[in-house]
């Protein structure tokens, strides 16, 4: 099981989301981020912090959108990794950055 990124995320600045992941699998291309479906751990972290809720479980993708399940789980050239500093949620968030990785 995984998340779906879908349509909202289109032009998206913050990228809140990939801040949050545990297993920092955010993909990028020009125009949005996607999830790897085989390195989503299904956590749900990154649901809440989506301000344009493009987000979803893939079992609940709006009709309209069913399209980027595969869209998200297709490997293509265009697509590169984001975040890969493996920082846990708990160190991102901790206002004292007492917790380090
Ligand atoms: S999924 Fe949401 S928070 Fe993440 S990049 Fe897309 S719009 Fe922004
Ligand atoms: S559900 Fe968890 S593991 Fe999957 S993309 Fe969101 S934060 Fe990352």
């Amino acid at each position: 099981m995984t998340m779906v990124v879908t349509e909202p995320c289109k032009g998206c600045k913050d990228k809140a989301c990939l801040k949050v992941c545990p297993t920092d699998c955010f993909y990028e291309d020009g125009d949005m981020v996607y999830i790897h479906p085989d390195e989503c751990i299904d956590c749900g972290a990154c649901v809440p912090e989506c301000p344009v809720e493009a987000i979803f479980h893939e079992d609940n993708v709006p009709e309209p959108w069913l399209h980027y399940i595969e869209l998200n789980a297709k490997p293509r050239r265009s697509v590169r990794p984001l975040n890969r500093s493996r920082h846990t949620p708990c160190a991102v968030r901790c206002v004292t950055h007492v917790r380090k990785m």
